[in-house]
């Protein structure tokens, strides 16, 4: 497939495209000579291994975060650095349109899948998730039989568990549960959280193409790099939680950077990079905005760390005898969460967490 019809199946015609990189190199300040040069830059980057990005029980929460990224645009992402091809939400083609570029894309293979959402597990609770007309369960399959690489992007897409997985009633799966259960060996990458960083899907996806292997993960399929530290041991708020300062009142000022244990925080069973690299472009993430971790980045999210901003009594700090509760602050809780800390430090370093990297850890200690 040459560039123009790579445009052709987005829903851009040679002329509207010339006219936009006319427009674009304009607005940069750049001379018109330029554009021609841009058309052919862009041209070369939607020859590049193209991207099919589905989406299945869902809310649409990963696709905006990720195009909520600056640097790279939106429009650079889209259309250089990882030239989709398919995606219902951001393609400029419609209907009919957005169906071929579906079916040329999988006819030609070499492609990157991206699955945002969960699907149903079977046959029976197909009707659970149409899209086109077609139950998402048996897209999902043929695309993943000829996808190169596959990225599962979100909780729901890594492991089902997500919201609309969080009753029984879906039964909704996640991508490796699928494709093991219908014998697909690809690997799957996934990259849970709700919804899943900007930062995360490109890095993943650049990695892909750069070096054309997956990543080294750990036992949940998450890339080592992303995933492989403890929220609990970068936390801002750490340092409250060896003092055993815990916030109970949210309407005391006093409070208001304590630990946030006590009001449900998952940090200490969560492993995630979101302490260092934040959402929207780096704007924050929930501890900074005042709440507390809901464990989102770890299987069995949302229903396994319900609720969600209250202590969950079964909710157990590896390494501190019994419980910390409101009767333990003021009577040595610090000295409970120092010996928490050593606990803490002692393992990372025997596990290789501090000094180099695991891949043991599934988060769920
Ligand atoms: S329990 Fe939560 S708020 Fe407290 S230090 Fe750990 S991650 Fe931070
Ligand atoms: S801090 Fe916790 S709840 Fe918030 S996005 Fe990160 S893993 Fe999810």
């Amino acid at each position: 497939m040459g560039k123009y019809d790579v445009l052709k199946a987005k829903g851009v015609s040679r002329r509207d495209f010339m006219k936009l990189m006319a427009v674009t190199t304009a607005a940069l300040g750049l001379p018109a000579a330029i554009a021609p040069q841009a058309a052919k830059a862009v041209g070369e980057a939607l020859a590049k291994p193209p991207v099919i990005w589905l989406s299945g029980m869902e809310c649409t929460g990963c696709t905006t975060s990720t195009i909520s990224t600056i640097n790279p645009s939106a429009a650079e992402l889209i259309l250089d650095t990882l030239s989709i091809r398919y995606h219902e939400v951001i393609m400029a083609g419609t209907g009919e349109t957005a169906e071929q570029a579906y079916a040329e894309t999988l006819a030609e293979g070499n492609f990157i899948l991206v699955v945002e959402g969960s699907t149903p597990p079977n046959e029976e609770k197909d009707d659970y998730c149409i899209v086109a007309g077609k139950p998402f369960r048996k897209t999902l399959l043929e695309a993943a039989e000829k996808a190169e690489a596959i990225i599962a992007v979100g909780s729901c897409a890594c492991d089902g568990a997500g919201i609309p997985g969080a009753s029984d009633i879906t039964q909704a799966v996640g991508v490796r549960e699928l494709l093991k259960a219908n014998g697909i060996a690809t690997p799957v990458i996934n990259l849970p959280c709700c919804p899943v960083k900007s930062q995360t899907v490109i890095g993943t996806i650049v990695y892909y193409l750069t070096f054309k292997q997956v990543p080294e993960l750990d036992s949940q399929g998450r890339p080592l790099v992303y995933y492989g530290g403890l929220l609990h041991d970068n936390c801002p708020r750490r340092g409250r939680f060896e003092a055993g300062q815990f916030l109970e009142d949210w309407n005391d000022p006093e409070q208001k950077d304590y630990c946030l244990l006590l009001k449900g925080c998952k940090g200490p069973k969560t492993y995630t990079d979101c302490a260092s690299v934040w959402f929207n472009d780096n704007a924050n993430f929930c501890l900074n905005a005042g709440s507390p971790c809901s464990g989102c980045s770890e299987a069995g999210f949302y229903s396994k760390f319900n609720p969600l901003y209250e202590k969950n009594d079964d909710f157990h700090v590896p390494g501190v005898v019994g419980q910390i509760s409101p009767d333990l602050i003021g009577a040595g809780v610090g000295a409970v969460a120092a010996g928490y800390l050593a606990f803490s430090t002692a393992g990372n370093v025997a596990r290789g967490r501090i000094g180099k990297k695991s891949k043991e850890h599934g988060g769920d200690e």
